[in-house]
């Protein structure tokens, strides 16, 4: 099985895995708020592993508790008692690794939720104002692969 990675957005804490169960996307109000998104795509990994850092937990319920970094507030793990945990595959530095198979808990579901694939796109330089905050960005984000050290050395 390939060795996949991630990590949270600021590089404080970093994990990586191989054996993946189910990947799905979950309505529930409760991932709506833990990732302030209208669902939260999770999978499954039986050998998860915390390579740097560790995330802070909030038990969201009686037989769950969720991992987020501490330092960014990065939405990482969905963690049941006694079973595998689940991960925030968008944290994934590949999310592509674990492509959602299932849908869950429908009834609450949002109802623009299904529309959204066919809302128009923005093309690109249509917005020349945006195009030049876009070029005046420096990326703080932890890159999408492990590293040595973080931030690098001398500041960001
Ligand atoms: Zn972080
Ligand atoms: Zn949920």
């Amino acid at each position: 099985m390939t060795m996949h990675s991630g990590g949270c957005q600021c590089g404080a804490v970093r994990y990586r895995g191989s054996d993946f169960g189910r990947s799905s996307i979950c309505h529930c109000r409760m991932c709506q708020k833990a990732f302030g998104s209208p669902f939260a795509l999770l999978v499954t990994v039986r050998d998860l592993e915390w390579t740097r850092g560790e995330p802070k937990r909030y038990r969201s319920s009686n037989k769950v508790q969720r991992g987020f970094c501490a330092d960014c507030g990065t939405p990482l793990t969905f963690e049941p008692d006694g079973h595998a945990a689940e991960v925030a595959v968008c944290t994934f530095d590949k999310p592509g690794v674990a492509a959602p198979t299932i849908q869950l808990n429908p009834e609450s579901k949002q109802p623009f939720y299904d529309g959204i694939c066919a809302l128009p796109m923005r093309a690109e330089g249509a917005e020349p104002q945006q195009e030049a905050f876009k070029a005046s960005i420096v990326n703080y984000q932890h890159p999408d692969r492990d590293t040595a050290q973080w931030p690098p050395q001398g500041g960001r």
